[in-house]
């Protein structure tokens, strides 16, 4: 293995914080990705308005991060988020496998929650660590997008409950009908 691809060595507070600063910056790389890519896949307004939101937050919070780069006289870069990876892999799958709109729609929101929790995940831990470490400026960064996160969670979970669900739900009724969803009619 050349020098350069050896993983760092994880030895202190420090270190992990390093370590999880570039998992995050290549996470919100890709969560930029599967965002756009979503945003084409689904039919429904709401859903593709708060991409749009979220993308350009998004946008500012990987500017966050380089910021924290900076204040440790590090370059920004970015280490494979292989849970980010995953997810992504997961929600294209998703799609592939949605025979309709209204169920992809509801996939589409699954997938999206799946990035928001593991991101809420992540900088909550951060924020702790930062604090602890003494980089204040960082924790306070990290805060801002924190909040971001959670507020995109809950605005999936209020769109998913006004139609998707709903629509999803009356899909599945219509195909149990026809003893399309695999469950015998009762
Ligand atoms: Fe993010
Ligand atoms: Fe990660
Ligand atoms: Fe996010």
């Amino acid at each position: 293995m050349p020098p350069e691809k050896q993983p760092m060595a994880l030895k202190s507070l420090d270190n992990l914080f390093v370590h999880f600063l570039r998992d995050m910056y290549h996470a919100e790389k890709q969560a930029l990705r599967q965002m756009r890519m979503l945003a084409r896949k689904t039919d429904n307004e709401e859903l593709k308005e708060l991409l749009e939101t979220h993308r350009e937050e998004t946008e500012g919070q990987i500017e966050r991060l380089e910021k924290v780069f900076d204040h440790l006289d590090m370059r920004a870069r970015g280490s494979t988020c292989e849970a980010i990876v995953g997810i992504h892999e997961e929600a294209k799958e998703i799609l592939e496998e949605a025979a309709d709109e209204a169920t992809r729609n509801a996939g589409i929101v699954a997938s999206l929650q799946a990035v928001e929790h593991y991101e809420i995940a992540r900088y909550g831990t951060m924020v702790e660590w930062a604090k602890s470490l003494g980089h204040d400026e960082a924790a306070k960064l990290f805060e801002e997008t924190l909040a971001e996160e959670k507020a995109t969670d809950a605005k999936l979970s209020k769109v998913a409950r006004k139609h998707i669900n709903e629509m999803a739900k009356s899909r599945s009724r219509e195909d149990a009908g026809k003893g399309g969803n695999g469950r015998k009619a009762a």
